[in-house]
């Protein structure tokens, strides 16, 4: 069987609780949920056996531990996540011809055009056996003849998994799962969907085309598209970035809490917006604050997902200054910086959740554009 186009998808399962039992064993087959551990705290990650408790990450803390009460709750930021992505990567990168890295666990594979010569399914099966051997990190893949299939194929064959689907399978594959199985596809769009009658895949890729456009606009032609199996979006070779950074030193030592949180917006949104003119995202923000007496402090938080999406990057920037920020002792710097930089736009909720952040930003960074950076700003929010 020869694949015209052939895409492997490769995801770590439950990356970041991974990488914690390889530094702990003992949390091996235990329910494991990472995230703060405050009253307001987040599932970051969450193992296999806690999704069983209906537990799922970016779900509050508090009612994760409600469903799951003897899940052990691990700090995140604990463990050098991206050394162990980097680790991912650099196998990928010593076999792979060309290849993305979407997130911090997820990377895309080009293999097309090595069917003649080896064999790509042949070929994906080893890169991940590769992987395991050398990371000790489990991962599943799915390979199919899109980035849309690969990836469903993946999350299907999770955890642990293999999967292949082979040309002119594309649409029987996907016909008779639920909607919400279309990655991009969020809670919003399958109500709206539900209340057109459409449950399936297969539904959806039936609908008449003009009636999704009079209820989605542009993204009911995209995602009928998609419900029909069809993705022609290319693999963009990664070049993978350190970071990016902002601070401020005031001209004299700071006392006042909303003046902090001002600057501390304004540096957050400014850096975003970098972000989004680079067409980059990130997955860790940290603050930094120094004070009166130059002691200095640092806190880092990895995020579940990458993002350039200013509402995210604001939350956790306040967040982790909350955290840090000692109202005892006057501030003399304050600075954030975005860690783990990856080329493309985040990929999550692409119909809807996220999609009116989306238009809002490209708005605002239109006019950003076109009148200076600092032509809109964003009013504080405690
Ligand atoms: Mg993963």
């Amino acid at each position: 069987m020869t694949f015209e186009r052939a895409i492997l998808h490769l995801d770590l399962d439950c990356f970041f609780v991974s990488v914690e039992r390889l530094h702990n064993p003992h949390l091996i087959g235990k329910p494991v949920i990472i995230g703060g551990k405050s009253g307001r705290g987040v599932v970051a990650a969450c193992s296999y056996e806690t999704r069983a408790f209906g537990v799922r990450s970016a779900m509050p803390m508090s009612q994760a531990l409600r469903l799951c009460p003897d899940a052990i709750v691990v700090s995140s930021g604990m463990s050098n996540y991206s050394e162990h992505s980097r680790n991912v990567t650099k196998v990928i990168d010593d076999h792979a011809p060309l290849y993305q890295k979407a997130s911090i666990d997820e990377f895309y594979v080009d293999l097309t055009g090595m069917d003649e010569h080896f064999g790509c399914v042949k070929w994906a099966k080893a890169l991940r056996e590769r992987i395991i051997k050398e990371t000790k990190l489990p991962i599943s893949t799915g390979l199919g003849t899109s980035r849309l299939i690969a990836k469903m194929c993946t999350n299907e064959s999770k955890p642990d998994g293999f999967g292949v689907v082979y040309p002119g399978e594309e649409r029987s594959f996907i016909a008779k799962m639920p909607v919400g199985k279309i990655p991009g596809i969020g809670k919003q769009t399958q109500v709206k969907l539900k209340q057109l009658g459409i449950h399936s895949i297969e539904q959806l890729a039936n609908f008449p085309e003009d009636l999704l456009v009079s209820k989605f606009g542009k993204y009911g032609r995209s995602m009928r598209r998609r419900a029909q199996g069809i993705d022609h979006s290319p693999i963009v070779a990664t070049r993978e970035r350190k970071s990016i950074s902002t601070e401020r030193t005031f001209h004299e030592d700071i006392s006042s809490l909303d003046f902090l949180l001002n600057k501390l917006t304004q540096l957050t949104v400014d850096l975003a917006y970098s972000l989004r003119k680079k067409k980059k995202s990130t997955a860790c923000v940290s603050i930094k604050i120094r004070y009166k007496d130059f002691s200095t402090f640092n806190k880092q938080m990895m995020l579940a997902s990458h993002t350039n999406s200013d509402s995210i990057l604001l939350d956790t920037a306040k967040t982790l200054f909350h955290q840090l920020y000692n109202p005892n002792q006057a501030v003399r710097l304050i600075g954030i910086r975005f860690d783990h930089l990856f080329d493309g736009e985040l990929q999550y909720g692409l119909f809807d959740d996220s999609h009116r952040e989306r238009d809002l930003l490209d708005r605002l960074d239109h006019i950003r554009n076109k009148f200076g950076k600092h032509s809109i700003t964003r009013g504080t929010s405690k």
